[in-house]
C-alpha cells in the first residue's frame, strides 16, 4: 500500500510551501488509495515551540488535509538511540565522544530516479561521514527522518526540492540499516512574483495569515495545487476532483511562480458559490472583530446583505470595506470621492427624495424605486442623472448592488439621514 507522510520542523508556522508539500502529499494518498502521515519532526528542542505545533496541526485541520497516523520525534528519542547502536555493533558507525557517525565508503555513485526530476546522482566523495546522532543525544535530522520513514512504511517520499542533496546521505543510511529504499519526488520550488524565493519580504507566507485575511481554505487548497502541478485547463478544481486526476509524473520540473492576484480571484469564485447562510457564519468574526455587530445582530437582515454582496468581494475581509457603510456608526464621504463624484449640488434634489423616502409606509424595493422613479420624472432627469450620485451620498462608493436593495439594507432613517447631509450648508 501507498504511505507518505508530511514532516514539518515546528520551528515556524505553516507556510505556503509547506502546505503545498502536504497537499500534495495528501493528495497522492487519497488518489491511490494510501494512507497520509503527519511527523512532527521536533528533534531541535531549542528551536521547537509548542505553539507552532499546534498551529501547523491547526492549519493542516482548516485546509482540510485530516491525517490517518500522527507521530512526534520527541517521543521516539530511544528508537534512534538503539538502531545507532545498532550500526555501530555492526562496525557501520562509530562513535566520536558521545555521537555517532556513519561511515561513508568513498568513490561510490548514489543513484536515485527522482519521480519528478528523474533520474539523479551523487558521488560519495562528496559526502562527509554523516553524524547520525549528536553529542546531546538527540538525532540528526536525516537519520531520525530515515529510520522514522523505514519503520512507518513510507512508501514514498514527497518533499521540496531542497532537500535534493540529503537523498543521497539518506540513501546511505537506509542502505546501512538494510530498510528499503523508498521512492522520492521533490517537488519545485515557490517563487515571489519578483523571482526571488518566497520568504516574508514577499508579504503573508504563513497559512494563518491567509485565514486572517480572509481567504477560505477551499480556495487557497485550489490555488496551491496549481503551484506546479496542472489538471488541463481549469482554474477551478475542488480537491475530491483534483484527487481522481493527480498524478506525481505531472508535476512540473520548474519553480511555480505565486501569484496573489491569482489567488485573490480564485477565493471570490469560491465565495461567489458559498451558500449565503455559511459565507455569514464565516463573515461573523471579522464582523465582531471590528466591532461592526456584537452577539445579538440581526441575522435575516445580515444574510439579506451577504447575499448582496458575495459576488462582489475576493477575500472575507473585502467585505468589511465594501459593506462597512451599512455598519458604521460615523459615516462620511472620503473628500477624494466628494470631489470626483459628487460635483453637481444636487441639494435640493437629495432633499425632495428624502422628504418622500421619510414618508414611506412600507420602506421596500418597490416603494423605494416607486418615489424615485417618480421624482425624477418630476424634475425631468433621467434616472442614471441621480442613481450614481445618490449611490455616493448614501454609500461612499461609487459601485455596489442595486441601488434600491442598497437603500432597504441600510434603512429608511440613514438613507434620509444621508441624503439631506450629503450637500448641507
Ligand atoms: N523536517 C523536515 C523539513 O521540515 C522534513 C524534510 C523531509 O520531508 O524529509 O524540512
Amino acid at each position: 500500500m501507498i504511505k507518505v507522510r508530511f514532516a514539518p520542523s515546528p520551528t515556524g508556522y505553516l507556510h505556503i510551501g509547506g502546505a503545498r508539500t502536504a497537499l500534495f502529499n495528501w493528495m497522492y494518498a487519497r488518489s491511490q488509495g494510501g494512507q497520509f502521515v503527519l511527523r512532527i519532526e521536533d528533534t531541535d528542542q531549542e528551536r521547537s515551540k509548542p505553539e507552532y505545533e499546534k498551529e501547523i496541526l491547526d492549519s493542516m485541520t482548516w485546509l482540510g488535509l485530516a491525517w490517518d497516523e500522527f507521530y512526534k520525534q520527541s517521543e521516539r528519542f530511544s528508537l534512534y538511540q538503539q538502531h545507532a547502536e545498532k550500526l555501530v555493533s555492526e562496525g557501520k558507525a562509530y562513535r566520536d565522544g558521545n555521537a555517532v557517525l556513519l561511515t561513508v565508503a568513498k568513490a561510490r555513485d548514489i543513484k536515485f530516479d527522482d519521480l519528478i526530476r528523474g533520474l539523479i546522482v551523487f558521488n560519495t566523495d562528496e559526502i562527509k561521514d554523516q553524524v547520525l546522532m549528536k553529542s546531546d543525544g538527540s538525532p540528526a535530522y536525516s537519520f531520525s527522518c530515515v529510520v522514522d520513514d523505514a519503520l512507518m512504511g513510507i512508501t514514498h517520499v514527497i518533499r521540496g526540492e531542497d532537500h535534493i542533496s540529503n537523498t543521497p546521505k539518506q540513501i546511505l543510511i537506509y542502505e546501512a540499516m538494510g530498510f528499503k529504499v523508498p521512492k522520492f519526488a521533490h517537488l519545485p520550488l515557490i517563487m515571489g512574483t519578483d523571482g526571488a524565493r518566497l520568504s516574508k519580504r514577499f508579504g503573508a507566507v504563513a497559512v494563518t495569515d491567509y485565514r486572517a485575511e480572509g481567504f477560505v481554505p477551499e480556495a487557497l487548497v485550489n490555488y496551491l495545487m496549481l503551484l506546479g502541478w496542472s489538471p488541463g485547463n481549469q482554474e477551478i478544481l475542488p480537491l475530491k476532483k483534483a484527487c481522481e486526476k493527480f498524478s506525481i509524473k505531472k508535476v512540473n520540473k520548474t519553480a511555480a511562480q505565486f501569484n496573489m492576484e491569482k489567488l485573490k480571484w480564485t477565493n471570490g469564485e469560491y465565495i461567489k458559490v458559498k451558500d449565503t447562510s455559511e459565507l455569514t457564519d464565516l463573515l461573523v468574526p471579522f464582523l465582531k472583530e471590528v466591532g461592526y455587530i456584537n452577539d445579538d445582530y440581526d441575522r435575516q437582515w445580515l444574510l439579506n446583505v451577504v447575499g448582496l454582496f458575495k459576488s462582489r468581494m475576493l477575500t472575507l475581509r473585502d467585505f468589511l470595506e465594501r459593506a462597512g457603510f451599512l455598519f458604521v456608526k460615523d459615516f462620511s464621504i472620503p473628500e477624494d470621492i466628494r470631489a470626483s463624484e459628487l460635483k453637481t449640488d444636487l441639494f435640493k434634489e437629495f432633499n425632495m427624495l428624502a422628504d418622500r423616502l421619510n414618508a414611506l409606509e412600507s420602506f421596500d424595493h418597490v416603494s423605494t424605486e416607486n418615489v424615485f422613479r417618480g421624482l425624477v420624472a418630476e424634475l425631468g432627469m433621467t434616472a442614471a442623472d441621480l442613481v450614481h450620485p445618490v449611490r455616493v451620498a448614501i454609500t461612499a462608493s461609487p459601485v455596489g448592488p442595486g441601488l434600491f436593495e442598497t437603500m432597504v439594507a441600510l434603512g429608511k432613517e440613514k438613507t434620509v439621514f444621508r441624503l439631506r447631509e450629503a450637500f448641507k450648508k
